[in-house]
């Protein structure tokens, strides 16, 4: 039989797997109740099915163990329980009897709450890295976080711990978290600022015009957008557009140091001032530091216009391409 704590980890998966599913579709879970948040979102998920319908579909785990999960949640760092902490409960099994506290959980599952996807599906998770919403993240919280982030094991873990963090204040003002997208082997990785509305909505990174041209400039590179693997210094929109903080920006960084950590490119490419600056941790304006190579996480970094930018100046293409052109000649020097 599996040992209790493999169980729980699972319960924690799938609890997770759950979540995502529901925030990709426009749901948020917050202070015990699911909300709607993005009509969009629903739209474009598998949950447009369910979503118009008053009571869940049917189940493929049953009211008990939901009430179980939802308890996880209440304990996102569950999976990190040394001896000092309590056990989580546990599903009862065909032996195991029921408790009362078991069926007063089971008594009152989510409201609006939608069915959860089939373990089969769940890729593997080992936890969140945050406190939830509403809670004050302590040092601690944050400590522990950063140590979930740093041993993530896959992109896909990462992209989950991104979608349910709030280890700074962005987390409140986002619709969807935006870890970023791409080849998991790119060679060449780059860094914008932050999500802007439309990257908010989608939770992909790049899609408004400033990613159209993006698009573009990576195709002049004789490359697409599959190939390489694109992402922010931070992960969730700042609101109204405006520049991210320093806290935010370090609070945001574990994240960013694992995807370097897990994709291993060989080049990476900051896109503008403020993905610049935090990177290299510096204040030297962009006119000096574009177009000269530096070094972030020991691999080669070039920095150069965010696309934002180059929409507003076009003449300022020209550089924008000097650099592009150093990153293709360093490319074919490295293959
Ligand atoms: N600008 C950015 O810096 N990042 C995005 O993802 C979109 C616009
Ligand atoms: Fe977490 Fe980064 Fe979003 Fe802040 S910006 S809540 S650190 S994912």
């Amino acid at each position: 039989m599996a040992e209790p704590r493999d169980s729980w980890r699972d319960l924690i998966r799938q609890t997770m797997d759950y979540f995502e599913i529901l925030h990709q579709g426009g749901f948020r879970y917050a202070e015990g109740k699911f909300e709607h948040i993005s009509a969009e979102a629903t739209s474009r998920s598998p949950l447009k099915r369910i979503a118009g319908q008053s009571k869940p579909a049917s189940s493929a785990i049953s009211a008990e163990t939901r009430g179980i999960l939802k308890a996880a949640l209440s304990d996102p760092y569950a999976h990190l329980a040394g001896p000092e902490r309590k056990p989580m409960p546990m599903p009862a099994t065909s032996s195991s009897p029921r408790t009362p506290q078991r069926q007063t959980a089971a008594a009152t599952p989510a409201k609006g709450s939608l069915p959860p996807i089939s373990g089969s599906q769940a890729p593997p998770i080992s936890g969140r890295a945050t406190a939830g919403k509403g809670k004050t993240v302590t040092l601690r919280d944050r400590a522990e976080g950063v140590k979930v982030i740093a041993t993530a094991d896959d992109l896909e873990r990462l992209r989950y711990l991104v979608s349910g963090c709030h280890m700074c204040g962005l987390a409140t003002g986002r619709t969807l978290a935006v870890p970023g997208e791409g080849n998991p082997h790119a060679e060449l990785m780059f860094i914008g600022e932050g999500p802007g509305y439309h990257e908010d909505v989608q939770g992909k990174p790049f899609v408004g015009r400033a990613g159209a041209l993006l698009t573009q400039m990576i195709q002049a590179m004789d490359l697409q957008r599959e190939d390489v693997y694109i992402t922010n210094i931070v992960k969730c929109r700042p609101p109204g557009n405006r520049d991210p903080e320093p806290d935010e920006i370090k609070a945001c960084e574990p994240y960013l140091r694992r995807q370097i950590e897990l994709i291993r490119p060989k080049l990476i490419c900051a896109l503008g001032r403020i993905a610049i600056q935090g990177l290299l941790r510096n204040t030297t304006p962009i006119s000096k530091l574009r177009g000269t190579w530096q070094t972030y996480q020991k691999i080669p970094l070039m920095p150069t216009f965010h696309p934002a930018f180059l929409l507003r100046d076009p003449s300022q293409k020209r550089l924008a391409w000097e650099d592009l052109k150093a990153i293709m000649a360093r490319m074919a020097e490295l293959k």
